[in-house]
C-alpha cells in the first residue's frame, strides 16, 4: 500500500498509515508550514521542523536519512542552510550530555564496588534507560561529525 501522509510504499499498514507516520501521529506529532528555504524553524517544543515534510523531531539527521533518503548534509544544500547550522534540538543535546554524566557516575559508583540499588519495579526503566543510551553513545562515537 502506499501511505497517505508521506506518499511511502510500504508492506505493512499501521492503522493505514506507514510505520513512520503512525509512530509520528500517535505520539502527538503535528505537520507545520514548511520553513523558508534557508531559515530553520522550531515548533513550540523546541524540535526542528523538517522543510520536505513540515513535520518537527528532536534530531532531523536521522528522520531525513531515514524518511528523505538524504543525508543532512545533502537536505542543507538542499535548502540553502548554512552547515553549521544546528539541526539537532538544544534540550536534546543537554539531556544526552547529562545522561551520559549520569551513565558515567553509574559505572563509576560500580567499580568503586558499591551496588547502585534498584527499587522494585524499576528495573525495567533503567535498562531502558541504558540501552537507548549506549545507542546513543554508540552512534556518537560511531560518527562524532554528523548533526
Ligand atoms: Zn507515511
Ligand atoms: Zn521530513
Amino acid at each position: 500500500m502506499v501511505c497517505p501522509k508521506c506518499g511511502k510504499i510500504t508492506q505493512r499498514s499501521y492503522n493505514g498509515l506507514c510505520q513512520g507516520c503512525y509512530k509520528y501521529f500517535k505520539s502527538g506529532g503535528k505537520v507545520y508550514s514548511l520553513p523558508e528555504a534557508g531559515k530553520v524553524e522550531h515548533d513550540e517544543s523546541g524540535k526542528v521542523i523538517c522543510h520536505i515534510c513540515g513535520r518537527s523531531y528532536n534530531r532531523l539527521g536521522s528522520h531525513i536519512r531515514e524518511s528523505h533518503s538524504m543525508t543532512i548534509e545533502e537536505y542543507k544544500a538542499e535548502f540553502g542552510l548554512c552547515n553549521r547550522t544546528k539541526t539537532t534540538e538544544k534540550f536534546y543535546s543537554q539531556t544526552m550530555r547529562e545522561n551520559a554524566y549520569k551513565y558515567d557516575m553509574d559505572k563509576r559508583l560500580l567499580e568503586a564496588g558499591k551496588s547502585t540499588r534498584i527499587k522494585k519495579g524499576e528495573t525495567d526503566k533503567r535498562k531502558n534507560k541504558k540501552v537507548r543510551l549506549q545507542e546513543v553513545l554508540e552512534k556518537r562515537n560511531r560518527g562524532k561529525k554528523e548533526n
